[in-house]
Formats: C-alpha cells, structure tokens, sequence
C-alpha cells in the first residue's frame, strides 16, 4: 500500500510515522527546501508543543460542536503528545504548565521527526510542492513541481507524477508567510471541500494611537488586558507580557483577543481595549514610594519612569502634564492621578494584523466533512488533518496539540488498513 502525505510539516510528519511502522510505503512530498520549516519558528525558536491543560475549551471551530476536538484530545492529549515525542527521542521541559523540548530548540523536534520517518523506510522528497490531487478508480495521482536548485536558486522546474492509494493532506495554512504558492486550501477544494472563511488569528492588534505608539513602540510590560464592545461592555480579560509595536500591540495576552477582535470588525464593530499596566502593584506600595522620594530633587517624571517604562511615562505627560515639575511641589493626589491615567489606557482598536503576522488562521475546512479518524467523507483513502481543517488553538502549544493528535489519528487509521 502506498501513502503520499502532502506537506512535512507538524501533522504531515506524524501521519507519516504512525504509517510507516505498519509498513506502509510513505513519500512526503514537501514544497519548501526543507521538513518543518514552520517548525522552526515555533514558540520563538523554542517550540512549545503542548500543554498541561488540555480542554476543548482552548479551541474554536464554527462546526455547531467540538465533539471531534473533544474525541481528538481524548485519545491522543498531551500525555500522550509527550509520549510520542519521548519515543522519538525527544524529552519534554515544563514551564508553568506549557511543554517545551528539553533541548529549548524547535529545530531538535523536527530532525527528531524526520530521522523517524526515515528511519522507519518513508522519504521525505523537498522541492517539491504538489499542485494538483485526481481521483482514479482505484487511488490517486498527485502532480507536483519539482524545482532543481542551485546556491538556493531555482535552475530548472519539472513537472512530476505520483500513484498513490492513499493520501494526506496536511498542507497547513500560510499563516506567518510560510507555506506554498498552491495552498492545502486549493488542494482541498479541488477534492469538493468547503472551506468556512479564514481570519488570521493569534495576532497583534492595529490602534487608532498612532502618535503614542510611535513613541512607546519596544515597550514590554506586565498588563492585565480588557477587550470591549460597542457600548463598553466587556468581552474578555486575558494577562501576560504586553509589546507596544508602531502599529499597535502584540504579546501573548493580545493574541489570545486577537480571533475575537477580527470576529467584532468583521461585523463592524467599534472596539477597545483597556490596559492595566503592572496590575501587581498596590497603591499603598507607589504611596510608600513617593513619601520615600517626596523630599528629593526628582521630577514628577523622574519618578514616575522609577516605576513604569520611561517612553511610556514621557508618551502619557506629553499630554498637558509639566514632566519636569518637582515632586516635592506634588501632592500625593496630584501624583496617583498621574498614576492612574499612565497604568490604565485605553485605545481604540482599528484592525488586526494579517495573515503574514498571524501564527494561525481561524476557519478552514467545514468539520461536517472529516470523520473521527481525519478521514474525508467525500474521497476514499483521503486524510485531512491539522491548520487546513475548522480548528483553531489559544496561544499555548494547542495547535501543534491538534496537529500531532491529528496527524497521529490519521496515521494509526491508515496503519489499521494493512490488518484488514
Ligand atoms: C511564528 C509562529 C509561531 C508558532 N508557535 C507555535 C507554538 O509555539 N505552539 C503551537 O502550538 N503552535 C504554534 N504555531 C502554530 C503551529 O505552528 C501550526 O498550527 C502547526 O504547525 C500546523 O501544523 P500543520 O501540520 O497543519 O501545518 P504545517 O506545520 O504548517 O506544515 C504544512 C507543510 O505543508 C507544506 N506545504 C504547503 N502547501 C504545500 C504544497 N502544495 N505542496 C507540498 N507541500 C506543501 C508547507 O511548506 C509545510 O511544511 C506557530 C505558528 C507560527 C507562524
């Protein structure tokens, strides 16, 4: 039997594992020069590959339910995502409940995945990005461009043909610009699939401030974060490392609002989000801070960058405030006003970021289609699995989880085959 996996990325590689040791004959056929190459950039460089709570809560789909999220995590969760990668040769590091390799680099899970795959008599074939899917009788015939490099420069293209019975497609998404000319969404669609519209998700957030971005940009703080609605309702909370960007503001925390965000200007929407910087600090600690300070020569500006970033203490007093007043001819109250108004902004949010700053896109194709097993209702012998399907994670290792447990059905379901 003859398994062509389209894509070697995080679900690509482990369908092709899990086939492999059946004996099945597997080809990868990858577009990029190299496996994983998404891999590579994961978790900044450190790849955080699952975590310790593992819910469907953590995920998104349009489908009317999460019953195949839920089905997914329960056969393969995040023990048994450590598991799969101790077995192949990967051991695991925890922090605060987020699982990263031992080794702190993602590119030691992608050789580890690919030594396996070889190992176990699969290949790995680069340079070689598949445009087209066709049902036979009996099988499939996938064609590909395979490019001839050289010094990383294309000298020659030709044209491939591939027989296969069976196939994946796990062709991922071009979130963060990575990905091929001839996307796992095309491939999909030409085999009859519908595909629910796709936002990027796990992004930053564009502000109306401009002016103040400008000068706080680089800033990175401890914030507690609200989103909120039309009439100022609130819509989420979310704490973590905040970066202030020219355009706006990143960080995990805004990426975790950023799918609710584009869902609420999509349906044009007017939102904002309410920082609170340092929500740690208690008034009583800044009050002890400035009667220590109060009789010394300092500014009120001076002081004040003693405890909040300095950029964004000057963006905030530029505004009808004296920076260079003392502190010793400031009141107490005069001093947690200012306070108040530096730790406590609010910007007006103007657009997310798009598909090329997002770690993932939300949408893909519709769940209906795809059975417990990644297979497709529509084709016979055709697999689906990880970023191309309606399934989106929170920031946290939850879409790789998604792409080794769905890789990993895929995988064990074609396995199963050879014993019929
Ligand atoms: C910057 C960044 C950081 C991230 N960090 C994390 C993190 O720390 N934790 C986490 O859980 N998730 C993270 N993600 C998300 C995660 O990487 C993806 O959700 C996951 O890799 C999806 O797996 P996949 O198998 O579906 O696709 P991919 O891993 O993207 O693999 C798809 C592969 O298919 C190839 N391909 C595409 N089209 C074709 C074609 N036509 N022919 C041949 N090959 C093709 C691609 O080149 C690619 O190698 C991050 C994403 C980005 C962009």
């Amino acid at each position: 039997m003859k398994l062509i996996v389209v894509g070697a990325g995080a679900s690509g590689m482990t369908a092709a594992i899990e086939a492999a040791k059946a004996g099945i004959s597997v080809t990868v056929l990858e577009g990029k020069e190299k496996a994983g190459k998404k891999l590579y950039a994961t978790g900044n460089g450190k790849c955080n590959f699952t975590n310790r709570n593992m819910e469907s809560s953590f995920y998104y789909t349009s489908a009317p339910d999460k019953g195949l999220i839920e089905n997914t995590l329960k056969t393969f969760g995040f023990e048994q995502a450590i598991h799969f990668f101790s077995e192949n040769g990967i051991l695991a590091k925890e922090r605060a409940g987020y699982y990263y390799p031992s080794s702190g680099q993602a590119s030691s899970v992608v050789r580890a995945l690919e030594r396996r795959v070889c190992e176990l008599g699969g290949e790995i074939v680069c340079d070689t990005e598949v445009t087209g899917i066709k049902t036979r009788k009996k099988g499939f015939e996938v064609t590909a461009i395979h490019s001839i490099k050289q010094d990383r420069k294309v000298q020659k293209t030709e044209q491939k043909s591939y027989d296969c019975d069976l196939i994946v497609l796990a062709a991922g998404t071009r979130a963060g610009g990575f990905g091929c000319e001839v996307t796992g969404f095309d491939l999909a669609k030409s085999l009859g699939h519908r595909i629910i519209p796709v936002t990027p998700a796990l992004t930053g957030l564009i502000c109306k401030e401009k002016k103040f971005f400008q000068k706080t940009a680089g800033i990175r703080i401890d914030a507690l974060l609200t989103l909120k609605g039309d009439s100022g309702e609130e819509l989420g909370t979310e704490r973590g490392e905040l970066q202030f960007a020219e355009y706006g503001i990143s960080g995990i925390a805004v990426f975790q609002f950023s799918r609710m965000a584009a869902d609420g200007m999509r349906k044009k929407r007017k939102m904002s989000v309410k920082i609170h910087f340092l929500p740690d600090l208690e008034k009583i600690k800044i009050k002890d801070f400035y009667e220590t300070n109060r009789s010394t020569g300092l500014s009120v500006s001076e002081l004040l960058s003693g405890i909040y970033p300095e950029k964004l203490v000057h963006a905030v007093l530029e505004s009808g405030h004296d920076p260079d007043r003392p502190v010793k001819k400031t009141t107490w109250e005069e001093f947690w006003k200012l306070c108040e108004r530096l730790t406590k902004p609010e910007f007006q949010i103007e657009g997310v970021r798009d598909m090329k700053n997002a770690q993932v896109l939300a949408g893909g194709v519709d769940l209906s289609e795809i059975r417990e097993d990644f297979s497709t209702r529509l084709t016979k012998g055709c697999y689906l699995t990880g970023e191309l399907l309606d399934v989106d994670g929170k920031c946290g290792g939850y879409n790789l989880q998604f792409a080794w447990a769905s890789g990993y059905l895929a995988g064990k379901s074609i396995a199963k085959l050879t014993q019929r």
